[in-house]
């Protein structure tokens, strides 16, 4: 339900990935004055960035659209990056986004003035402006971890993290290094195995990987989705994808559960059928529980590693030298070229921007501790600042499109007050915040999350990030704000 507005509000949108497009073209609707700031030239966000061979999303391609632009295009029942990015390129042109985007501007800092209960941004260039509301839709996974590896900068070839391919790197026919065995990795090593001499995967940890279907979609059948959504429909509101985030989140709330069960036997039996060489084998079995790293799901990930051209270490890298990766045991690899599939920092969301709430809190000094955000959306000290995809929102294999979409309906219920006029600006108090974080974390710590691994789902605490309870629980948090637990500062009479 959404309320006429009384009062005129200048949004500014942080980023113009996936939840940036969403903000905008549900502010476009509602005919509001809103500008999208994206630093770089084109919209997309990870699925700009990430160009590396074999990205794919593993959540199925119809799945993973906004629920008001279904897709008849999809070419596979897993849609490719590129294709997942076309996909946002023709969302934005489709709904005329692409004049409210300011592109190549990058947010330096978010200053709040309650006397005008107004947010100053400043622009990379010094450029400053005025705005009403924030909505914070930078992403989570923008800021590529490097590791420090003693004497990496001294690799005489390509060196480079998955996320800034480097095209003109040898791939056909070299010897090529991969550190790193997450979601990234793992498909790299799926789409460059035939291609290269020899691919050395460094693995520090193992993985549990989830056997998943994987198909093309024919012409005929493209036409017919084109012809008849109702087809669409039908697989992305199937109980084979609704119905397994369901039993998948249930899983990780209820790690003693039956499905727990029932995907720690799955990716078991996958397992000990598909890998013959008992050495491989050994180096692939995780000492941990399935799905407490994020889960891989993939078709052909046990077929490939077992390429005669892939070797998997699990040696202690002890050093990068000019032509290769000296193990801790002397093992020498001599590689052409090093991809760092080592993940991301997780723990930056809208930083390095300098965000400086009420009474001069900074979002730094908020988050000394760990990221959090009320409901993963809202922030105390921080008025009209509202995030998609921010800290302690639901994570695992499923559509984060579906997690912002609900935020969305959340953030504008808030902002419908500030619309109204009934209110100047509205932020969690400390109180209500501070409660629902001591829920959250005493629940997280007992999801399979924290069940004795690590993965960039802890924060630097050791404690899970993460929405610790039901899918349904986060609809229904997300279907109605408790107003109560917000602080509405009055409206300056016009
Ligand atoms: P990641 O899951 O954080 O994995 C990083 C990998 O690098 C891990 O294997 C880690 O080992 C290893 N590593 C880190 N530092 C290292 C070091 N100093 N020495 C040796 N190994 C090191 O990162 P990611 O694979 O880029 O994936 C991040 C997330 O992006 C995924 O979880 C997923 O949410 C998303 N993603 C999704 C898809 C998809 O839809 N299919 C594809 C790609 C990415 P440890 O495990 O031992 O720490």
């Amino acid at each position: 339900m959404t309320s006429p507005n009384t009062r005129a509000l200048r949004y500014a949108v942080v980023g113009a990935g996936m939840a940036g497009i969403l903000a905008a073209i549900k502010l476009k609707e509602r005919g509001e004055d809103f500008t999208v700031f994206e630093k770089a030239a084109e919209v997309g966000g990870t699925w700009r960035e990430n160009r590396y061979p074999g990205l794919s999303c593993d959540v199925p391609a119809h799945a993973y659209t906004y629920t008001f632009e279904p897709y008849p295009e999809w070419k596979a029942y897993y849609a490719t990056g590129p294709d997942v990015q076309d996909y946002f390129q023709f969302v934005t042109e489709k709904y005329g986004i692409t004049p409210f985007i300011r592109f190549n501007t990058e947010v330096a800092g978010l200053d709040w003035s309650d006397s005008t209960s107004k947010w100053t941004v400043t622009l990379g260039d010094g450029s400053s402006g005025t705005f009403d509301v924030v909505i914070a839709a930078s992403g989570v996974l923008h800021h590529p971890n490097v590791p420090r590896i003693e004497g990496l900068e001294s690799f005489e070839g390509p060196a480079f993290h998955t996320a800034r391919w480097d095209d003109d790197a040898p791939i056909d026919g070299a010897k090529v290094g991969l550190i790193g065995s997450g979601s990234t990795g793992i498909q790299i090593v799926t789409a460059i195995n035939k291609r290269v001499e020899k691919l050395v995967h460094f693995q520090r940890s193992p993985q549990w990987v989830m056997p998943v279907p994987y198909f093309q979609y024919s012409d005929e059948e493209r036409e017919a989705f084109r012809r008849d959504p109702a087809l669409i429909d039908a697989i992305r509101f199937s109980d084979e994808y609704i119905g397994n985030v369901r039993r998948f989140t249930d899983a990780i709330t209820d790690i003693d559960g039956p499905q727990m069960q029932m995907i720690e036997d799955i990716c078991r039996d996958y397992f000990e059928q598909s890998i013959r060489d008992p050495e491989l084998k050994e180096k692939l079995r995780p000492n941990y529980r399935a799905a407490c790293k994020r889960l891989i799901y993939s078709w052909c990930y046990y077929d490939e590693v077992q390429h005669p051209a892939v070797f998997v270490e699990t040696g202690k890298i002890a050093r990068v030298e000019p032509k290769g990766v000296r193990m801790a045991d002397g093992t020498f690899h001599e590689l052409d070229t090093l991809v760092l599939a080592t993940g991301f920092q997780a723990d930056k969301f809208i930083r390095p921007a300098g965000v400086t709430g009420q009474g001069g809190m900074t979002l730094d000094a908020f988050w000394a501790e760990r990221p959090t955000a009320h409901y993963a959306v809202t922030l105390p000290h921080f008025p009209n600042f509202f995030m998609l995809n921010g800290p302690t929102g639901p994570v695992g294999n499923f559509s984060l499109i579906d997690i912002a979409e609900r935020q969305w309906d959340y953030i504008d219920q808030l902002i419908d007050v500030l619309r109204a006029g009934e209110a100047a600006s509205v932020m969690p108090t400390v109180e209500a915040h501070a409660a629902y974080e001591e829920r959250r974390i005493a629940a997280a710590k007992t999801t399979i999350f924290g069940s004795g691994c690590t993965s960039w789902y802890l924060d630097r605490t050791g404690v899970p990030a993460s929405w610790p309870w039901s899918y349904d629980a986060f609809a229904d948090a997300m279907a109605h704000p408790v107003m109560t637990e917000y602080a509405f500062k009055a409206a300056v009479a016009a």
